[in-house]
This record gives C-alpha cells, sequence and structure tokens, in this order.
C-alpha cells in the first residue's frame, strides 16, 4: 500500500504504514503550528479492511469538529462520499475497505485550480462577464476576479469573496453556483439582479494556501481573516482586494467561509457601527438565506462576544466583514458552512452539491434585498 500527498492541497504525514493501515499526523499549515486540513491518497489492492490513524488529532485547531465529523472519499476524485471516523479525544480513526484501488480521502471535498480556470474560461465566453486580476498572491500567482452584469446605469455593487481560509473548499464550491446561475441568462432571479446590480467575484482569495494544503493560512503564514485592519506585505492578497473594492466600490458584500466545528449553515453579521438601512438589508439578506436553505440554524450565540474577546475592540476590523462594513457603510454578511454532515437532516445534503446549491440560493436572496 502507498500513501501520496505530493500533489495540489495534498497534505498528510505517514508516520507508520502497513499492508491493512497507517498512523497518521495532520501536518501544520505552512510557517503556523496550527493543523486540520487533510488530503491524500491511498493506493493498493482493493477490498482490504484498513485502518487510518491520525495521531494528532486532538492537538487540531478545532478539536471540537471530530465529534460530528465523517471524512469525505473518492474513487475518481468525482463522487464524494462520507466514511464514518471514530474520535477517542486525541486520535482520530478512519475504518475503510475500499472497493478500488486508489482511494482519496480528504477533510472536505477539495477545490482545484483546473476547475477554477475552467470556470473562469466559461465566464470568459459570456458577454456577461469581465476577468481581472486584482494583483497578485504572495508566492505570485494571478488574484482572479469576474465582473458579472452589463447595465450600464449606476447600479449596486455586490462583492462575493471565497477562501480567505485556505483548505474552506466548501465557500468556493459555493460561489461556483452563484457564478453559474448568474451566467444562465434563461434564470430569472439572475436577469433581475443584473439589472440592478453589478457581482464582483473572487472565487479564491488564498490561493497559494489552497494549492500548499493549509486549512487557513496564506504562504507566508497569514491568516487572511486577521489582516484588514493593516495588511502588509506578507499578505498582498487582501492589499490586492482592498485596493480594488476602493477602486470600484461596495454596496453589499459576503465573505464565503466553511466552520469546522457546527454541523449546519450559519450566517454571521458585522460586530461594528453600521446604519440602520444596512442592518436592516443584512436581516433581511439571512432570512432569505434560511428561507431557502433548511441546513441554516441561527449564528453560534456569543459570536460577537467571541470576536471580541480574541481581539480588542480597536482591531477588529482585522475581520474582513467588519472591515468591509465599516469602510463603505454597507451591509455584509459571513457564511459558513459546515465540514460536517448537518446533524439535523437525514440526509447528507452539503457535499459539493449542496454549496453549489447554497450559492444559487444566494443570487434569488440578494434579488429580493438589492434595490
Ligand atoms: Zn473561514
Amino acid at each position: 500500500m502507498r500513501i501520496d500527498a505530493d500533489f495540489e492541497c495534498g497534505s498528510i504525514i505517514v508516520q507508520e504504514l502497513t499492508d491493512t493501515g497507517a498512523i497518521l499526523s495532520i501536518r501544520p499549515d505552512t510557517e503556523t503550528d496550527y493543523f486540520q486540513w487533510f488530503y491524500f491518497r491511498v493506493t493498493g489492492a482493493p477490498d482490504i479492511a484498513r485502518t487510518f490513524k491520525f495521531a494528532n488529532a486532538g492537538e487540531a485547531r478545532y478539536e471540537k469538529a471530530w465529534q460530528y465529523y465523517q471524512v469525505v472519499a473518492s474513487y475518481d476524485e468525482k463522487n464524494w462520499f462520507r466514511v464514518p471516523t471514530e474520535y477517542d479525544g486525541s486520535t482520530l480513526t478512519i475504518k475503510h475497505t475500499a472497493v478500488e484501488s486508489t482511494t482519496s480521502y480528504a477533510f472536505f471535498v477539495p477545490y482545484l485550480t483546473a476547475q477554477r480556470e475552467a470556470l473562469l474560461q466559461e465566464c470568459e465566453s459570456s458577454l456577461l462577464v469581465t476577468r481581472h486580476s486584482i494583483g497578485r498572491s504572495y508566492l505570485g500567482k494571478q488574484l482572479d476576479m469576474v465582473e458579472i452584469g452589463d447595465a450600464v446605469h449606476p447600479v449596486r455593487k455586490i462583492w462575493v469573496m471565497a477562501r480567505q481560509h485556505a483548505g474552506e473548499s466548501m465557500a468556493e464550491w459555493a460561489t461556483e453556483g452563484l457564478i453559474k446561475r448568474l451566467l444562465d441568462p434563461l434564470d430569472s432571479a439572475s436577469h433581475a439582479l443584473l439589472s440592478k446590480a453589478k457581482v464582483y467575484v473572487v472565487p479564491n482569495i488564498n490561493p497559494d494556501g489552497s494549492a500548499l494544503g493549509n486549512l487557513r493560512a496564506n504562504a507566508a503564514g497569514v491568516d487572511p481573516n486577521r489582516s484588514w485592519a493593516e495588511p502588509n506585505d506578507k499578505i498582498p492578497e487582501i492589499v490586492a482586494i482592498q485596493k480594488a473594492m476602493k477602486e470600484i466600490g461596495v454596496d453589499l458584500f459576503l465573505d464565503m467561509h466553511g466552520d469546522e466545528e457546527r454541523p449546519f449553515i450559519w450566517i454571521g453579521h458585522p460586530d461594528v457601527n453600521q446604519s440602520t438601512k444596512a442592518k436592516q438589508i443584512q436581516h433581511q439578506l439571512a432570512q432569505e438565506l434560511a428561507e431557502r436553505n433548511p441546513e441554516i440554524r441561527p449564528a453560534p450565540k456569543g459570536y460577537g462576544d467571541v470576536v471580541i474577546q480574541k481581539t480588542s475592540r480597536s482591531d477588529n476590523l482585522s475581520f474582513a466583514s467588519n472591515w468591509v462594513a465599516a469602510t463603505f457603510n454597507c451591509p455584509a454578511l459571513i457564511t459558513e458552512l459546515p465540514f460536517a454532515k448537518p446533524a439535523h437532516m437525514s440526509e447528507d445534503t452539503m457535499l459539493q452539491e449542496g454549496c453549489l446549491r447554497f450559492g444559487r440560493t444566494c443570487v434569488e436572496a440578494l434579488n429580493v434585498v438589492v434595490d
């Protein structure tokens, strides 16, 4: 049996390997000491019961995540399914009898550069879309942004950004759902929204971290969503998007994430002073999303308190949603899709199809609240 992770987004450390399993440890993000993302491929004879033990799972960034967790696996990298795991408080164990000779296991369904590039090329063939590069990542990758909509009179400017946190691939799946729906000329919600708004989508603001197989950090070890107050040259991704936002303007912002611990979707609100109108629109948008997504549950209690505890009041502008809401006095929401199967749903509705569907519902919800 062989275990590989030497490919895009791949990450695992093999400590011990036998024919019936392995002892693994999860590798820390680049230049940091926290970890949780993994993605590796096992090659070997099928129909053998194998056991994979993650020896350092108990020290992962979000240790509680393992409580509800089931690993995602695939034989062809297209169709992903869950495999149950066991967690004893320190070790996470996968027991699986693969029916093919190659099996991929990941923290969540990966979203790779080739997929993004294919989607961006599809965008480029649409008359509705202009593809931009807003700058370069720490390692020099293009930071792609698509401007969707051809209305010429003054229109609302909606920004959607995903994957500040490198391993939160569900967020990028969601932007694909949103983008593809906006490209459909026969879709009435898209048509209506684009008659009054332009939508600026950054599907992956942290392409280095994603490709490196990080959970959160960029290639310099910086957490993008703690860097908005004063981004420096170690986080050029945030310098670039702030510049683009200031040049273009922002009337509404969605910051898409994944939540490691909570087995449901939740929507977070900014924690800064905002106009009553901005708050009203945020509230309405969150409600419209909840009506369309039964996986949504109320935001974790005290979410705002958690934010304040971790950072002082003066630097809570280091969070994207707070910075955008404060800088543009506009509505701004965080959307958090789960790594785990939604606990209150009988079906596992939040693999990649569910994330795409969530993105599609954003179009309808935005159309209701944007005037
Ligand atoms: Zn995140």
